[in-house]
């Protein structure tokens, strides 16, 4: 099976006098657990603080967005070659939360992606499902459509540097996931869409996470999953004590 990632998304949440406190608590802990990824994705003002932190640690740090273009005038937004000289090592790209409240298009995700890869970035291209599409049989629903959209122009070399995250929209922040077998079954239509799109063997290698309403209760039941190979963390993240429950669970 693939190493797992653990990633937590902490959103436009956690204070700035919270985040060195918080990174202190998980560092020992993470440092432990070698058995998976770990990283967290923060609002773009504590990157640089966060990377200094972690450096030389197993704990890698994650932007939740970032640009198409390296530079240029592209007022408030953040350039992925800012953010992978600053030591960044992944960045988010195509949350729905950017997609609803930020207008991202598919084609957008799309050059950030790019972008992101081109700069040495890893990427975890987000894929969301709200409920009237939620069809875990049909090969045309949107996740699909999201994935293809996204890889558009990508290589199979590439896609190593990308995971997938599945998230369908009502589990985001409801408290009301997915089922483990549900989310499984869209992990599997996401692999073998991949095994379309590229081979069976880079669909064999890259990594499926399912996000939405994760908890130390239900994520055991996502990660022992064939092809589900991490999580992806909101509100439960933000309490380090169940972020590293987290952690222990997908070793
Ligand atoms: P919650 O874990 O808070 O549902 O958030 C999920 C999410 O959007 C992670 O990116």
């Amino acid at each position: 099976k693939r190493r797992p990632l653990v990633l937590a998304n902490w959103k436009m949440n956690m204070t700035p006098s919270q985040v060195l406190p918080y990174l202190d608590q998980v560092i020992p802990e993470v440092e432990k657990d070698t058995g998976a990824d770990v990283a967290i994705a923060a609002q773009d003002l504590y990157l640089a603080q966060m990377v200094k932190a972690t450096t030389n640690t197993r704990l890698a740090i994650a932007a939740e967005n970032a640009h198409w273009t390296d530079e240029g005038a592209y007022t408030g937004e953040t350039s992925p070659k800012a953010l992978a000289e600053i030591g960044v090592s992944y960045v988010l790209i195509g949350h729905f939360e950017r997609r609803k409240l930020f207008n991202e298009t598919d084609e957008r995700v799309n050059l950030k992606t790019k972008a992101a890869l081109k700069n040495g970035l890893k990427v975890i291209v987000d894929l969301d499902e709200d409920m009237s599409t939620y069809d875990t049989v049909n090969p045309n629903n949107v996740v699909l459509a999201q994935l293809r959209a996204a890889l558009a122009g990508i290589s199979a070399e590439e896609l190593d540097q990308v995971a997938i995250a599945y998230e369908p929209t009502w589990a985001i922040g409801s408290g009301e996931a997915a089922s483990a077998t549900a989310a499984q079954k869209a992990a599997v239509l996401i692999r073998q869409s991949l095994k379309n799109l590229y081979s069976a063997g880079v669909a064999e290698k890259i990594r499926i996470l399912y996000g939405g309403s994760v908890t130390t209760k239900n994520a055991a039941a996502f990660l022992s999953q064939n092809d589900i190979d991490g999580v992806l963390v909101g509100k439960a993240a933000l309490d380090p004590k169940q972020f590293l429950e987290l952690i222990d669970i997908a070793q």
